[in-house]
């Protein structure tokens, strides 16, 4: 199961896959010409897309949905999800609880986040987990318990807490972003990850906030919270696809 983040941020997101059978997609944020053209410099040659996965209806994950299933990709969203995104597609699967996808164990739950159903997910093949929460307002038992155990994650650090609360929003945007339904600090986030750590190999923090946030910032605020850990973690990019890491490499 080789990964790669082709994007991540408010201007977009979609996480890439390559499955037993065939190609899957986690939220498709760009345009399906912007996807392949990435998917191509991270050295994955993309003819189609088996699945696309839904994590939540907000436009940084859907903007590029009509062309993928106008090209024939399955859609995959929690019921909520299709509701919201006012279409009947009639190549969907429904995200609730458990499935299998091209090869792939999907398990879906709940996830804190101001949208209508959103979701987070793990997906497993031959006992190796990786576990995918990239919006989200706070951190339960409930989800350290669905991520625990994960060989890898892909984790929301948003924004410098500091660099929020003196930037330009506007306070109605801070705190929806700082409430419990909005998105994860950089401080938050290393909380969170030194719980689910152990026996990761690989950690990536995604979503972060181009206005308040700085990649060499999130990376250091978090490694702080997991200074006994030995895996290898990785930024993602607004505009560049991430490390592609092989969970099986
Ligand atoms: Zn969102
Ligand atoms: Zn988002």
């Amino acid at each position: 199961m080789r990964i790669c983040v082709l994007g991540s941020g408010s201007a977009g997101n979609a996480i890439l896959i390559e499955a037993p059978k065939g190609y899957l997609l986690v939220d498709a944020g760009f345009s399906w010409r912007e996807i392949k053209s990435r998917a191509r410099r991270a050295g994955l040659d993309l003819r189609g897309i088996g699945a696309l996965i839904l994590t939540h209806e907000h436009a940084d994950h859907t903007r590029g949905l009509s062309t993928l299933y106008r090209r024939g990709t399955t859609i995959v969203a929690s019921p909520g999800t299709l509701r919201a995104l006012g279409h009947r597609f009639r190549r969907s699967i429904h995200l609730d609880g458990d499935l299998e996808l091209l090869g792939l164990r999907i398990h879906a739950f709940p996830v804190p986040h101001d949208a209508v159903a959103p979701r987070g997910l793990v997906l497993e093949m031959e006992g190796a987990r990786l576990g995918i929460a990239t919006d989200l307002g706070e951190v339960t038992d409930f989800l350290l318990g669905k991520l625990s155990g994960c060989k890898a994650l892909i984790f929301e650090s948003n924004h410098d807490l500091e660099m929020l609360l003196s930037g330009p929003y506007p306070w109605h945007l801070k705190l929806r972003i700082l409430g419990p339904l909005g998105h994860l600090s950089n401080d938050a986030a290393g909380t969170a990850l030194a719980e689910l750590a152990e026996g990761a190999r690989a950690i990536f923090l995604a979503h972060l906030s181009q206005e308040n946030n700085r990649p060499g910032l999130a990376l250091e605020t978090v490694a702080r919270y997991l200074d006994r850990w030995d895996g290898a973690l990785y930024l993602t990019y607004p505009d560049r696809p991430s490390a592609t890491v092989d969970l099986f490499g």
